[in-house]
């Protein structure tokens, strides 16, 4: 019975699943902006189920859409039609998802405990609540685990919180995986909480840092998409909620916070992977970070960590004036760049999100800033497009790696610049 009962488990799970077979994501570069013009009119359309895992905005970007195999031939034709050069960037979106769930079925096998997580796969949702617990278990005068609150679906949001104690000092808050495709992000983070806590006491900037400020890492900001990224389709990026009104679920979360809300760049359309949703903080996952925030205050830095595009963003998205700390937060985030990029040698750029990439109103940084924590960016890590959200295991640890050296240069400059 339990036998059968696990089978048809399988068997369901596998027949939910979302396929891509054939569809790809074509790499646009626009040459005027009249095609940029065209190509917002193909995004807002709505004709062709396309997902722009990159967005039109200037002909110096380019711009990647996930086209359904059902739509290649016409969206290829509009493309060839308007004289937009194109190239294939993916060509097959599902072999490529077939890959990665090979890698994750032998790693699910591994389980979550802490001397033998890997930190070089991508994990499910249980495997890294249960490496929390290991991580406290393992540091327990450094690290503890504190709940939120819960998800629209009602899972626990944990927060990992690196203290050595004092009364309400100095914080530094940093999120991942708010946008559920963006893998990268939520396996970084993993990495960079196994990597300060193993520094602490054994670096000395690291363990001056935690002798003088609290951090706040929230690994899974969005556990209801992450979860259903794993279960049912690998492209989910918003919440979970149910939008009355509409069939379409999920409200984009990062287009859901009190800052310029329901301006350029979101969408009022609950279909739509960048819908704002009803009302500031009507995400109960956002809500729930908005009154941590206020409640405990004395937050000095707010970092959100995105993929891809391998960018580093101060504020403002919701409008292109600069923020009054534009000099000092541009000139903190080239160096954190710098250091980052003295790895490997990945380029990054620097810049407002409204300058950088597009307008983008109601997200999380403007929201910090403008509730004065004057250190708010946002990382958007790799890649540039070879692989997108689908970026290879084998990338996590050099992109954590160097991601680290980032934020670490922005926290060093936190701590010593106290306001
Ligand atoms: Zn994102």
């Amino acid at each position: 019975m339990r036998v059968c009962l696990a089978l048809l488990t399988v068997f369901v799970v596998a027949y939910s699943r979302k396929v891509f077979t054939g569809d790809q994501v074509l790499r646009v570069n626009a040459k005027s902006e009249a095609q940029i013009q065209l190509l917002k009119t193909l995004e807002n359309g709505e004709v062709f189920e396309l997902d722009f895992w990159t967005h039109p905005s200037s002909s110096e970007l380019p711009i990647d859409i996930h086209v359904p195999y059902a739509s290649l031939y016409a969206v290829q034709k509009f493309l060839q039609d308007n004289e937009i050069p194109f190239h294939v960037m993916i060509q097959d979106l599902q072999e490529l998802l077939d890959k990665e769930q090979d890698d994750l079925q032998r790693n699910a096998l591994k389980g979550g405990d802490m001397k033998s997580f890997d930190y070089a796969a991508y994990h499910r949702l249980d495997a890294i609540y249960s490496w929390m617990d290991s991580m406290v278990a393992g540091h327990p005068n450094l690290i503890s685990k504190v709940q939120i609150g819960s998800s629209y679906e009602n899972r626990p949001m944990y927060v990992l919180k690196f203290s050595t104690g004092g009364n309400n000092r100095p914080a530094i808050w940093i999120d991942a995986g708010i946008h559920s495709r963006e893998w990268i992000s939520t396996a970084s983070a993993l990495w960079m909480a196994n990597k300060m806590a193993t520094d602490f006491g054994v670096d000395p900037s690291v363990t001056s840092l935690l002798g003088q400020m609290d951090v706040y890492l929230m690994i899974v900001t969005n556990p209801d998409g992450y979860a259903y990224t794993h279960t049912n389709d690998r492209m989910w990026r918003k919440t979970r909620s149910v939008n009355s009104g509409s069939t379409c679920r999920g409200v984009d979360p990062n287009r859901n916070w009190d800052a310029g809300f329901g301006g350029p760049g979101a969408s009022k359309n609950p279909c739509s992977e960048s819908y704002h949703g009803p009302s500031a903080h009507s995400a109960i996952e956002v809500k729930n970070i908005v009154d941590l925030i206020k409640n405990r205050g004395n937050f000095k830095a707010f970092i959100s960590i995105h993929a891809y595009s391998q960018l580093l963003m101060y504020p403002y998205g919701y409008t292109c004036n600069d923020i009054p700390h534009k000099a000092e937060l541009d000139s903190v985030g080239q160096r954190a760049v710098q250091a980052l990029s003295s790895l490997y040698g990945t380029s990054y750029r620097v810049g407002s999100i409204c300058k950088i990439i597009y307008q983008a109103s109601g997200g999380s940084i403007d929201w910090s800033y403008n509730n004065g924590v004057k250190y708010s960016f946002a990382f958007e890590l790799r890649d540039t497009g070879r692989y997108g959200f689908l970026l290879p295991a084998n990338q996590i640890i050099p992109t954590a790696t160097e991601t680290w050296l980032g934020l670490k240069h922005i926290m060093e400059y936190v701590r010593d610049h106290p306001y």
